[in-house]
């Protein structure tokens, strides 16, 4: 099998404005970047703001090293229900530059189920990460400069808790002192640098409805507070109107193809932990007013990634989810139970059949959304079908079908049968979407149901410092919010290594944010890595360019 950017690379690319045409989207809503890509400009498209798509969300088993496959099995999903007639569109996260250069690479699906340009998306793609990084820091600067001409707001630079930002990985940015060298460059203070999509500039780029609610949002931002503990936000500093201006063509989504030359919106890419991990809000409804079915990804596994999809962007934008399909692999449940990386070669029907304890955990939380669940199994080489049969089994006993695909080596006539299922459900009408907790539940109450219902914990442990702030944000107005946690990936609890179904467990909150613009509390439990290192060995180092300007490299 040829490497994922092989395989792009040989792809014939139809013009963007022949997948404007199939989208139905009108030729002059569309503002080509290239030839095969663009972006769409919303006031030019006819039936905004009519949902009337199906919403259907990808999710997955707790991610392993062994690899689950997403955003491949979102694409072979929307190739496969193209290909069975249904008119389907695809919204997906645009990739950080952070992960395509240190160790998990791009973010574009693989083998033949895959969005291209994949090149172009996976670097500067049409620069909308850029102008949120560009957006970020002048309100860093709005900061400084407001404090250095004599700070008539009284912000007390002790407590500016506003960072900057930059798309790579870069721990030696972690922490930083700024303001050095005296009194003509501002005042000396202790600082640092998250990734672009740690911002909470892209959490709200995600989560507003239109440029009115981008700016309304952008300017909620608290970014420090006064002596006497008052918060100051962006709109206190004037940022708010000059940062809109920054993302004003940033926020229109982007348009490109599935190598089966099947539409495909890729728009914002929050952080799934300290965010909520899904694309733009704008991409979603745009979707879900041009097409019949929409996939969507949301990050992670389904504890973190799904519950935020529910709880957070479909709350806040009153959306409803039609069905979710939970992706796992053979791989992934044999490390769920017990074998290591080293081993996962052989045959082992045994452990699989431990390792669905993940799967069934997460077949049950997503029914507590009300929202129906599926199983993609998707097949990677060297699995049996004594192993398969185990992943069936588990998805029997749960009422529900684990379906095998093999979208990654067959592109769309690989995942027919799951395409056939998800529109059945979706066509059933059998969801009743309702998020977790309700809107008036205590923030603390909040942080707990999530721990108890989802992560099956027996309790949270909330200091008492992080207690009085979650008072004080209540007491401010903030109650309302849902929470946004901040956990391990790789498992229920937050010992990264508790794979399988652990219950019973503690859930530590170590530290807790409030992102008013976002609309937000995140709950940060356990360590939190807002700006990720490289690796030893940085997949930067056999990034090449060649005579022709073809890229190898990149994966
Ligand atoms: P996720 O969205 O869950 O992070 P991706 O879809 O991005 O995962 O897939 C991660 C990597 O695994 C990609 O490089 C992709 O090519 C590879 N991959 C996905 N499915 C398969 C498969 N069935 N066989 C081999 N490799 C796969
Ligand atoms: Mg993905």
């Amino acid at each position: 099998m040829l490497s994922d950017i092989a395989i792009s690379r040989a792809a014939t690319l139809l013009p963007i404005g022949e997948i404007a045409r199939r989208a139905g989207i009108d030729e002059a809503a569309l503002e080509p970047h290239g030839r095969f890509k663009a972006k769409i400009d919303l006031a030019a498209l006819p039936d905004r703001g009519t949902r009337r798509g199906k919403l259907i969300l990808v999710t997955a088993t707790n991610p392993t090293p062994a690899g689950e496959g997403k955003t491949t099995t979102s694409v072979g999903l929307d190739d496969a229900l193209n290909l069975i007639g249904r008119k389907t569109m695809l919204a997906l996260r645009e990739p950080s530059l952070g992960p395509c250069f240190g160790t998990k690479g791009g973010a574009t699906g693989g083998g033949y189920a895959q969005v291209v340009p994949m090149e172009e998306i996976n670097l500067h793609f049409t620069g909308d990460f850029h102008a949120i990084t560009a957006a970020h820091n002048l309100l860093a600067a709005m900061i400084d400069n407001h404090v250095y001409w004599g700070n008539a707001l009284g912000i007390d630079t002790r407590r500016v808790s506003w960072r900057r930002v930059l798309d790579v990985n870069d721990r030696a940015l972690r922490s930083v002192a700024a303001g050095l060298g005296g009194a003509a460059n501002g005042f000396a203070r202790e600082t640092g640098f998250d990734i672009t999509v740690a911002s909470e500039v892209m959490a709200i780029f995600c989560l507003a409805r239109d440029i009115e609610d981008l700016q309304a949002r952008l300017g909620r931002i608290i970014v420090a507070r006064t002596r006497d503990g008052r918060a100051i936000t962006a709109r206190d500093l004037k940022a708010d109107g000059a940062m809109t201006v920054l993302l004003k063509d940033a926020i229109k989504p982007n348009l490109v193809q599935t190598l089966e030359g099947n539409p495909a919106l890729i728009h914002g890419g929050p952080f799934a932990n300290i965010a909520h991990g899904c694309n733009s809000l704008i991409a979603t409804e745009t979707a879900l007013g041009l097409a019949d079915y929409v996939v969507t990804e949301a990050g992670f596994g389904a504890d973190l990634g799904a519950e935020k999809f529910f709880d957070i962007k479909c709350r806040q934008a009153g959306l409803a989810p039609d069905a979710a399909v939970i992706v796992t692999t053979v791989r992934a449940l044999k490390m769920n139970g017990g074998v290591a990386k080293a081993d996962l070669g052989a045959e082992d029907a045994a452990a699989v059949a431990r390792g669905v304890a993940n799967l069934e955990r997460h077949i049950e939380n997503v029914r507590q959304f009300g929202v129906p669940a599926i199983v993609a199994v998707n097949a990677f080489a060297g699995d049996t079908p004594a192993e398969y049969a185990a992943v069936f089994e588990a998805a029997e006993r749960q009422g529900t079908r684990a379906i095998l695909c093999r979208h990654w080596a067959e592109g769309g006539a690989g995942a027919v049968e799951l395409a056939e299922a998800v529109a059945e459900i979706a066509d059933r009408g059998g969801a009743s979407f309702a998020p977790l907790y309700a809107d008036n539940l205590p923030l603390r109450d909040k942080i707990e149901t999530v721990a108890t219902r989802i992560y099956r914990a027996s309790a949270i442990a909330l200091d008492p410092h992080s207690e009085r702030q979650l008072a004080r944000w209540e007491s401010e107005g903030f109650g309302a919010l849902p929470v946004c946690m901040a956990k391990t990936q790789y498992s229920f609890s937050v010992d990264p290594t508790l794979l399988g179904a652990p219950h019973g467990h503690v859930i530590p909150v170590r530290e807790v944010r409030l992102a008013a613009g976002a609309g937000f509390v995140v709950a940060i439990c356990g360590d939190l890595m807002t700006m990720p290192g490289l690796p030893r060995t940085p997949a930067a180092e056999a990034i090449r360019i060649d005579e022709r300007g073809q890229i190898d490299g990149l994966f």
